[in-house]
């Protein structure tokens, strides 16, 4: 039973197999091991979408990466500068740019 589904890595666009009891994946293998694990411990599903898709808006997905895998010990405030912009006017705006 080959029961996967084609979709595409929103960081780099690779298509990738994804079982459909795994849909909500929307990066590769690569990608998910290296930013989608590592902010799940500490954000839920949702947010750490958000973060990924506002670093990617950004264009700096570095950025994600220093902030949330180069210090495990200072974890308690490394995601406020980030929070602060999830939700804002200024990221609804984004987010409908990238939409369009
Ligand atoms: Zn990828």
């Amino acid at each position: 039973m080959n029961d996967t589904i084609k979709k595409k890595c929103l960081m780099c666009n690779e298509e990738f197999s994804v079982s459909r009891d795994h849909l909500w994946k929307f990066l590769c293998p690569t990608h998910t091991q290296e930013f989608y694990i590592p902010l799940r411990r500490n954000h839920s599903f949702q947010s750490a979408l958000h973060l990924i898709e506002l670093a990617i808006l950004l264009d700096d997905i570095e950025m994600l990466r220093d902030r949330f895998m180069g210090k495990p010990r200072e974890e308690p405030k490394v995601s406020e500068g980030f929070r602060s912009v999830v939700g804002t006017a200024e990221w609804q705006k984004l987010k409908e740019t990238a939409a369009v």
